[in-house]
């Protein structure tokens, strides 16, 4: 594996760096499938939001031999994804803080009791 050449350079989970990747053909990928499904490659939309459009390429890292599906979109989704990543985060604090005052809230009450 590690002696092909080419590909395109992406980011490999297994690897946790940038390798080159090639490009598995659909029909490749599905034959590798454990459950005998096939997925859909190529230009797709979201079924929850159909304004969102995205390629998928099935990848295999020529490093290591991960494979993994990627996503081509534009860019306005991954900001707003990361918006609504910081909102989470920022969500997740306020619900921390919130159940910290009501146990502080309960344990008070216990020993006025
Ligand atoms: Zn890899």
């Amino acid at each position: 594996m590690a002696k092909d050449k080419g590909g395109t350079q992406l980011y490999c989970e297994r690897c946790q760096q940038s390798s080159p990747c090639r490009r598995i053909r659909d029909h490749e990928w599905n034959r590798m499938r454990e459950d005998g499904k096939s997925e859909i490659f190529g230009s797709c939309y979201s079924g929850r939001h159909p304004e969102i459009h995205y390629h998928r390429r099935p990848r295999q890292c020529l490093r290591c031999g991960h494979r993994f599906v990627t996503v081509e979109l534009a860019e306005e989704y991954l900001l707003e994804l990361n918006r609504y990543r910081s909102y989470f985060e920022e969500i997740g604090t306020l619900v921390d803080r919130l159940r910290h005052l009501l146990r502080s809230a309960e344990t008070s009450g216990g020993r006025k009791r």
